[in-house]
């Protein structure tokens, strides 16, 4: 469709990799317009976590708007809110003895990630936040300067200032905790490291190649936060919500955080939707400091709220999701061992996993010739080294296997190549109608 060309941004960025326009979607499937069907194993980057379109919030989601209920009240109580409100805290908070309470913040991450580091800055009325290598935030000022991406930074005009940017876990090498350097350097009042307010810290880097921190690592960072009296704040807008297998990435941890950021998933439905959790003694928001427009989306309220009620009410789903991320571990694994000349790894936990190609053309060349094959999956980290399988946790087992095989496939084909797939490949010769 020349449209797009015509008049929408070069900002565009997934729409380059999958240049198809899309138009419906099911579970873990996509449809273009020609009916063409693709697996999905992007799912909105993390936001889609129960599938697309998934059929038990789609009823309550009609019925909501069918009765009127409200779509929009600001911050204003809706009994759409409050329903969300004691969902979240009878099915996820007390089941965990977690006590938090609830900001709502404008719909999208890059938003709860502004409002909680300038929370921790106020309280403890020091500008400095500890943030890490690789680490990714959201692209708004505040949010980006947590964030490492060179790119992203690059585009931000101004100096991106109040972070100090720590080694994260295993960047140094496996055999040193970089805990022990912050600690360190925090211990030494001639470092040049101005104490921090807050460490701003993803369990499993996602946009920064599917890191994931050692729970030991985590807890000597919980451990140097308390010892130098700065927050600490969990980024689980990507991990959480279920990815890691629980619905925290962080709770069989044991780390208790000071503040903790949700989105993507969080609304369910793919709504956007984003929190910010707090412990109590730590809301010290005056009346509307941190405000917005859109804060609160009612419709994901009821589609949230659903999410709950219907995936986490036991541990059944979050056994699903250990079960099946067993079942991506395993496969990675022989993935690796059989093909790549030894040169991939594994990296991640639980749904939440990547192959560390170390070369980013020949990782862009298998997520183009698995798109050939149907299939939506992407790329992540500093080189878009590391291919990324986010697929929905419902989906199917033998769509899970399914989408192994495909990226297994096309490892073998790309591998086999002297050079790998141009860009500009003839995607779909033989196109596999469906539906
Ligand atoms: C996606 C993401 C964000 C930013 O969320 P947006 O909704 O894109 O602003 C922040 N932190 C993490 C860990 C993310 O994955």
């Amino acid at each position: 469709m020349k449209i797009f060309e015509e008049i929408e941004s070069e900002v565009q960025s997934y729409a380059r990799a999958f240049p198809r326009v899309f138009n419906r979607a099911q579970g873990e499937y996509l449809y273009d317009e020609d009916g063409t069907q693709y697996l999905d194993f992007l799912a909105g980057a993390g936001t889609l976590n129960y599938g697309h379109n998934n059929p038990f919030f789609k009823e309550k989601l009609l019925d909501y708007i069918s009765e009127d209920g409200i779509t929009h009240g600001l911050d204003m109580h809706t009994k759409a809110k409050g329903e969300f409100l004691e969902a979240f805290n009878e099915k996820i908070l007390k089941p965990r003895s977690m006590e938090y309470v609830m900001q709502f913040t404008g719909p999208t991450g890059t938003n709860a990630v502004e409002a909680a580091l300038k929370l921790a800055r106020n309280i403890k009325g020091r500008e400095n936040i500890i943030s890490f290598t690789n680490g990714f935030h959201g692209v708004s000022l505040g949010a980006l300067a947590a964030t490492g991406n060179s790119h992203h930074r690059g585009a931000s005009g101004v100096s991106l200032n109040g972070t100090t940017r720590m080694p994260y876990d295993g960047y140094l090498g496996d055999d040193f905790d970089t805990t022990a350097y912050l600690d360190k350097v925090l211990s030494d009042s001639s470092s040049g490291v101005d104490a921090p307010a807050a460490v701003i810290v993803e369990t499993v880097q996602g946009e920064g190649g599917i890191n994931a921190a050692s729970f030991e690592w985590l807890r000597n960072l919980e451990a140097v936060c308390r010892k130098h009296d700065m927050l600490l704040i969990v980024d689980d807008i990507q991990a959480g919500c279920g990815r890691t297998g629980t619905y925290f990435s962080f709770e069989e941890i044991g780390i208790k955080p000071d503040i903790v950021t949700l989105s993507k998933s969080l609304g369910g439905y793919g709504l956007p939707f984003a929190v910010v959790l707090i412990k109590p003694d730590l809301d010290q928001w005056k009346p509307g400091e941190h405000n917005g427009t859109f804060r609160g989306n009612n419709f994901a309220f009821v589609t949230a709220k659903a999410a709950i009620d219907h995936y986490w009410s036991d541990d059944a789903f979050s056994k699903e999701i250990k079960r099946k991320g067993e079942y991506v571990s395993q496969r990675l694994e022989s993935i690796v061992a059989d093909h790549g000349d030894g040169n991939f790894t594994t990296r991640g936990r639980g749904m939440f996993q990547g192959i560390n190609c170390v070369n980013g053309e020949l990782a862009g060349a298998i997520t183009r010739q698995a798109f050939k094959q149907g299939m939506i999956i992407e790329t992540s980290g500093a080189e878009d080294h590391v291919v990324k399988f986010l697929c929905p946790l419902i989906i199917s087992d033998e769509n899970l296997k399914r989408g192994l095989d495909i990226v297994e496939q096309a490892i073998l084909e790309t591998c086999a190549r002297e050079t790998p797939i141009p860009e500009e490949v003839d995607f779909f010769e033989e196109p596999r109608k469906t539906a």
